[in-house]
């Protein structure tokens, strides 16, 4: 078997890390840019780094991930980047013709200490950015942080570059929706338009990365934020931000700099998270929540009511993004069933501090760990084996070693599509989530079933 070797014992490990449950920033970067409108995402370093990006997006997605690169040889790594990205901006502008370039840096760039800020003035000031065109940055050294902390970046740098205030303010909500699925995007969107709500959603990856089969090629489809929308943005009434490591910092920017209040909330996966943020809209924006919903709502409760007993006690192991793993721990306790081991590769210590205050009240003492890898992760498998393994595509390995019934859940899937089309936010993703969760519960009572016990109904 592949990971054979992980030993039941734990030692101390503090200089090496095996297996990080993350990827570097500018795949998060990347993915954020991807939802601008007619927006080309620049990779400000070696073509490898690019490459490597661009391919974790498009395995993911099963769609092209459109992006540049500064193409670093050794002559910038040693002078410096400025000669090739401004040279890359007068060739993306000709050749591809983007509204914007969204410009993130790399490892070897922010070793070198490139100024993107003063690098892009000088294009302007050479002429090579054409009027009406734009070009953003962000800071993404990957020695830091992780693919959420670089969407989280580039989110800001969409306010810092973009947002602008009128005085006039509109009676318009920010929805800020975190490094998710195109799929889940699209659902915060029908969900918030349910309520009758106006709003803006930046970044917006939906119609981009999960568009459909015309037959054409479109380098910059219909989808993503527009520029009029993001200079908006300082105007709006109110900032709803989910999930706190992807969003909140570009929410506190907006407030900081042009007083538009933010409320950061959980990402709306599974049945407390839903409710928390459709009684949040309810209340920012003075509206009543629609029957529609409520009618939703009450088919996921049915659901869980009627499938209980099959997830009463069952113990979970989950790994991935913080934002997405506050939200299922919560769901997960919803269901009575019981998160005992909670693994993200994101920094950040707010992270097991939530999740403590989350299970606080449980029998049993939750293993959680930031800045954490799954080696650890199958480490404490070994010697508190579950019941459900949830994480992404790399979990596979543990899965098949333990033989443990896996869900595929987060960034990145590579080996399985219907994610970036159905939804897991809101009460019809979370019936979503039951059903995936449920499936392998009951595959398993199949698998496992000796013969004289093998029912037809269960
Ligand atoms: S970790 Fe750094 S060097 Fe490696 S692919 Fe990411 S940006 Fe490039």
């Amino acid at each position: 078997m592949l990971l054979r070797h992980t030993p039941k014992e734990i030692k101390e490990r503090s200089a090496l890390v095996i297996n990080p449950a993350k990827t570097c920033q500018p795949v998060g970067a990347m993915y954020a840019a991807l939802g601008i409108h007619a927006c080309m995402p620049h990779s400000h370093g070696s073509q490898g780094c690019c490459s490597y990006h661009r391919s974790a997006l498009t395995r993911h997605y099963k769609e092209p991930a459109m992006a540049t690169t500064s193409s670093f040889t050794e002559g910038s790594s040693v002078f410096g980047g400025q000669a090739n990205l401004i040279q890359a901006i007068d060739n993306i502008f000709t050749i591809y013709e983007p509204d914007i370039i969204a410009v993130h840096t790399t490892c070897l760039s922010e070793t070198i200490g490139d100024d993107i800020t003063q690098i892009g003035r000088k294009a302007k000031d050479d002429g090579k950015v054409p009027e009406g065109k734009y070009v953003i940055h962000c800071n993404t050294p990957s020695y830091v942080g992780s693919h959420v902390t670089g969407f989280a970046n580039m989110c800001k740098g969409m306010v810092d570059y973009f947002s602008e205030k009128t005085g006039e303010k509109k009676n318009v909500f920010n929805i800020i929706p975190g490094f998710v699925e195109p799929s889940d995007m699209e659902e915060i969107k029908r969900l918030v338009s349910a309520m009758g709500i106006e709003f803006i959603m930046f970044p917006d990856t939906s119609g981009v990365l999960n568009g459909p089969l015309t037959g054409h090629f479109s380098m910059y489809p219909e989808g993503g934020v527009t520029i009029e929308q993001l200079k908006a943005t300082g105007d709006s009434t109110g900032t709803l931000a989910l999930g706190d490591t992807a969003s909140s910092l570009a929410a506190k920017t907006l407030d900081t700099k042009f007083k538009v209040p933010c409320e950061i909330l959980d990402l709306p996966i599974g049945l407390s998270a839903t409710d928390a943020f459709i009684d949040t809209l309810r209340k920012v924006a003075g509206v009543p929540v629609p029957d529609s919903i409520t009618y939703e709502r009450g088919q996921m409760v049915d659901l869980i009511s009627d499938m209980h007993q099959y997830f009463y006690g069952k113990k979970v192991a989950l790994f991935g993004d913080p934002d997405q793993l506050v939200s299922l721990t919560r769901f997960l306790l919803d269901l009575d069933m019981k998160p005992v081991h909670i693994v993200t590769g994101t920094p950040g210590k707010k992270f097991e501090k939530t999740i403590q205050d989350l299970t606080a009240d449980l029998p049993y003492t939750v293993n959680v760990k930031e800045s954490g890898d799954m080696f650890l992760l199958h480490q404490w498998i070994k010697n508190e084996p579950v019941d459900l393994l949830i994480g992404n595509t790399y979990g596979k390995y543990i899965a098949r070693d333990e033989d443990i019934p896996f869900l595929r859940h987060g960034f990145p899937i590579l080996d399985r599509v219907g994610h970036s089309y159905f939804p897991t936010v809101g009460y019809k993703g979370g019936i979503r989530l039951l059903e995936k969760i449920l499936d392998l519960l009951l595959d398993r009572i199949d698998r496992d079933a000796k013969e004289e016990s093998f029912e037809l109904v269960l």
